[in-house]
């Protein structure tokens, strides 16, 4: 094997290992809210029902699965012009 060769198959080596390790992030991405940091703590802005929210304490996620939105029903209703 000479030299291009062995570069050539080294490359093809890597692309495998990239390619897995794109396709687990790719599942991961999927099993992990986006929103939640290492600490547990929600960086999201909108409402999600897993939120835990205490006085002067940051927003803390209550699970490690992803966003649940606040259905509509959670959201006061605007008064109807009579
Ligand atoms: S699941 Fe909800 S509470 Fe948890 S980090 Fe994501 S948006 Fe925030």
């Amino acid at each position: 094997m000479d030299e291009q060769q062995k570069i050539r198959a080294a490359l093809a080596r890597l692309a495998d290992v990239l390619a897995d390790i794109a396709a687990t992030a790719s599942v991961k991405n999927t099993e992990r809210c986006p929103y939640k940091t290492v600490a547990s703590l929600c960086t999201f802005h909108g409402g999600c029902m897993n939120q835990l929210r205490a006085p002067d304490e940051p927003v803390c996620c209550s699970g490690d699965h992803l966003i649940v939105w606040q259905a509509a029903t959670h959201v006061t209703p605007a008064t109807e012009p009579s």
